[in-house]
């Protein structure tokens, strides 16, 4: 049966990444991909037309889809809006709306790229991370949140932390099943020590662990697990936490690789619909100048097709094609190096059709 995926550009740079992995797409279309690409509009570029980031027709184009495809939303123009209405809003609103509780960050550094992280090439050199971060529990949704004046009337900011066992079950079986697929490694990453909640997260955690006996499981805590990824972070295969460590240690790894337009993610719910973006923004300072990287989006529907449409061999065919691109020294500006050829957004675009 045809699938189909809602083609979401967004704002900025969304819409130049986007045509590039549009035509990607239509490339594995004409070698039996059977798919259908619907677009509709989220973020400011929504805002504009409709008066929400949101509009409700994108809403249950999502919700009729297999798959979404996202650009980025946000920008300079939409920035003094009320916060109810903000681009970003549109973003929020989808994850929520569909129940994209499993977030997978892929931190993966070519080593064509080595020389683009801070860190030394051999320390980073052939990396490959997937972070499994909880997106819809935790302490950025617990009940009780706020600010509150007490009697002597100084002001407290209270957030709760809060995960139910059903909520730990379904985002560590998406991280076994992951690890199964690669080097059957799983970290998990908690702060029992302290904190009762990731007490109970380890405790439910080790226990699964019972039924996914052939990965090997580690727990390790979020302060460590930071210092680990900077110091060794090849050590770790993939790795599972909270919504707020998982947020932290997802943009400390991506920042390994030193490029940002080369990072995919994922956000899936409970029946495999999937939400798929590059990690970065929209990037208002180069949007329009056709040289924003579009690796990261392509890359995105290569997680797309192995998540959501069950076709590991085109994801296959999408990141060895990526490789060979790198590897014929083919770089946009953010990746660009001495002795590279420097290349526009669409010219990358149309180097990874041809290396398909
Ligand atoms: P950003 O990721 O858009 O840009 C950060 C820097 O990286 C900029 O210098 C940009 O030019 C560069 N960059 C980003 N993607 C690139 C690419 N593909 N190729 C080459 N260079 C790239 O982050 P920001 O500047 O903090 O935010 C800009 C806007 O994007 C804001 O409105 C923000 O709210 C929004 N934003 C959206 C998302 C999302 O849609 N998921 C994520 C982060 C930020």
């Amino acid at each position: 049966m045809t699938k189909k995926i809602a083609v979401l550009p967004g704002d900025g740079i969304g819409h130049e990444i986007v045509a590039e992995a549009v035509k990607v797409i239509t490339a594995l279309q004409s070698d039996g991909l059977d798919v259908e690409m619907n677009e509709g509009l989220v973020g400011g570029s929504a805002y504009d037309v409709t008066g929400t980031p949101l509009p409700e027709e994108t809403l249950t184009l999502a919700r009729e889809s297999d798959a979404i495809l996202l650009g980025a939303v946000g920008g300079y123009k939409w920035e003094s809006l009320d916060i109810s209405v903000r681009p970003e809003k549109g973003l929020l609103g989808l994850r929520k709306e569909l129940g994209l509780f499993a977030n997978l960050r892929p931190a993966i550094l070519y080593p064509q790229l080595a020389d683009a992280s801070t860190l030394k090439p051999e320390v980073v050199s052939g990396l490959d991370i997937m972070i499994v971060r909880e997106l819809t529990g935790g302490i950025y949704f617990g009940q009780p949140r706020g600010v509150r004046t007490l009697d002597n009337g100084e002001r407290e900011g209270y957030n709760t932390l809060v995960y139910r066992e059903s909520e730990i079950k379904r985002i560590t079986e998406v991280a076994f099943d992951i690890a199964r697929k690669r080097g059957k490694k799983l970290c998990s990453v908690d702060k029992a020590n302290v904190l009762e909640c990731t007490e109970l997260w380890r405790e439910v955690v080790i226990d699964m662990h019972k039924d996914n006996s052939d990965v090997e499981l580690s727990h390790m805590y979020v302060d460590n697990a930071a210092m680990q990824l900077v110091r060794a972070p090849k050590q770790f295969d993939v790795m599972v936490t909270t919504n707020m460590f998982g947020d932290i240690l997802s943009d400390c790894a991506a920042m390994l690789t030193g490029s940002i337009g080369m990072l995919p993610s994922a956000s899936l719910n409970e029946k495999g619909q999937g939400m798929y973006e590059p990690i970065h923004g929209s990037a208002p300072d180069i949007a329009g100048q056709n040289m924003a990287n579009p690796l990261a989006t392509i890359l995105s529907v290569a997680m797309m097709l192995r998540y959501s449409l069950d076709e590991p061999a085109m994801a296959d065919r999408i990141e060895k094609a990526v490789d060979n691109v790198l590897d014929q020294g083919l770089r946009t500006a953010d990746i660009y190096s001495e002795s590279m050829k420097k290349v526009s957004t669409t010219e990358m675009g149309d180097a990874v059709v041809a290396a398909l």
